[in-house]
């Protein structure tokens, strides 16, 4: 199912950091959000070509995304807005500034 959601911005993605063709969007958004030289790995939950991502920052550890893919849009924009309440998510991403972006995977 494909939902319209108006005043919302989705960032679509086609872009990646390597030559491999993903097969599956967890496999894509790993490769999207670790880089080298950002010290840490993506953390991936789910599978699906919409993406919710958090910031995470765990003691002194740098910096990485925590990111949870969905199916269906409008899970993600559920998740989205409900992560925009500033007590919504944990200490961690608060302390890398609560970032969040919703992000649709366009597999190569
Ligand atoms: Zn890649
Ligand atoms: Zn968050």
């Amino acid at each position: 199912m494909t939902a319209k959601v108006s005043g919302l911005r989705v960032a679509r993605y086609r872009e990646h950091n390597c030559s491999t063709k993903h097969r599956t969007y967890a496999a894509m958004a790993m490769c999207v959000w670790s880089r080298a030289g950002w010290g840490r790995q993506a953390v991936v939950k789910g599978d699906g070509p919409y993406a919710v991502v958090h910031w995470l920052k765990v003691g002194r550890s740098p910096v990485y995304a925590q990111v949870e893919l969905f199916d269906d849009l409008e899970e993600a924009v559920d998740l989205y807005e409900k992560a925009s309440d500033p007590t919504y998510c944990g200490g961690s991403c608060r302390k890398a500034g609560s970032r969040h972006r919703l992000v649709e995977l366009v597999l190569p």
